[in-house]
């Protein structure tokens, strides 16, 4: 019996967790939605700030988390009746030209146990400056990272907890594929910003914290961390908010680790979450929900001329 080695799941090729099929053309892009979307929810807040991007949703996941934003489309229970319209690579080019975005991103669903329609896509968008971005769990295997490295320009891996039995419990996955795959982007010079969910109880102490930051520090500190409040969701539905104090506390905590960049993400009161200047400490990036100001003046910073550092424009 034939395994496919897209992701560490391994399964049997017609018996696949993230109900990938057997067969897949790579000219036939399977969507649940299409979208333009301030690149700054993917999120990603260091790589072509204030811009759109085309988002992309796909259908299935071969993560299971019990909180899972997305679960109708990436655990639908009868994923026959999700709706589904079908792009060619050119299709998705071409309305990317049409809106006149800049950029391509995979989302929504887990979009690695497609590598096939990210790589016929993005070798066209590339004719046409167009980049491409994955917004993923990181769950993926070290043949699909190498297949997909040279089309891939900017990723957010959801790194879900600094420990493998959350992964295991929460998630049905294991930590240390996703460690593998964030050092992999990172290493490979795929701009990389991570985003971790701190859900109350689950991944939210200050141990837990302390080392996903720490071990983010260890990859390297330029690395973008994004923590993010937890709203309950679908089997995690009995759990209470993140509180906003906690979100805080993680970044401060991210901060005084070492990171240069840390950012709260999902919170409702008027939080800080602009860019300051390494040098001068003057604002670089003014960010208000998606109204984004750039200050940045060819690279540098506008009040001490300083080169800005982590940034692509
Ligand atoms: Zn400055």
């Amino acid at each position: 019996m034939k395994r496919c080695d897209i992701c560490p799941n391994n399964c049997l090729i017609e018996h696949s967790i993230c109900g990938r099929k057997a067969i897949i053309d790579e000219n036939v892009v399977e969507s649940t939605g299409v979208a333009v979307d301030p690149i700054e929810k993917k999120p990603l807040y260091h790589f072509m700030p204030g811009s759109e991007t085309l988002s992309v949703g796909g259908i299935g996941c071969n993560l299971k988390c019990l909180n899972c934003q997305n679960h109708s489309i990436a655990q639908p229970v009868n994923p026959s009746f999700v709706p589904i319209r079908t792009f060619s690579p050119e299709e998705l080019v071409e309305l990317t030209l049409e809106k006149d975005l800049k950029s391509i991103s995979w989302t929504y669903n887990e979009p690695t146990i497609h590598p096939e329609w990210i790589i016929s896509t993005s070798k066209i968008a590339k004719e046409y400056d167009i980049k491409t971005i994955l917004v993923t769990n990181g769950y993926t295997s070290k043949k699909t990272l190498n297949d997909m490295v040279d089309y891939v320009d900017a990723v957010n891996v959801d790194l879900k907890s600094i420990s493998d039995d959350f992964y295991r419990d929460v998630c049905s996955g294991r930590l240390n594929d996703v460690k593998n795959s964030i050092e992999f982007y990172y290493n490979n010079g795929v701009h990389t910003e991570v985003t971790n969910l701190l859900i109350p109880g689950y991944n939210d102490s200050t141990e837990s914290i302390s080392a996903l930051c720490d071990y983010i520090c260890s990859v390297s500190d330029s690395i973008v961390l994004h923590f993010s409040a937890f709203y309950p969701q679908f089997k995690l539905n009995h759990l209470p908010s993140t509180s906003e104090d906690t979100v805080f506390k993680a970044c401060k905590t991210g901060k005084a680790t070492g990171l240069k960049h840390v950012y709260p993400g999902n919170t409702h009161s008027s939080h800080d979450d602009n860019t300051y200047c390494g040098n001068c400490n003057d604002i670089l990036v003014e960010r208000e929900y998606y109204t984004v100001k750039n200050y940045i003046n060819e690279g540098k910073c506008p009040t001490c001329g300083k080169n800005v550092e982590n940034f692509v424009f």
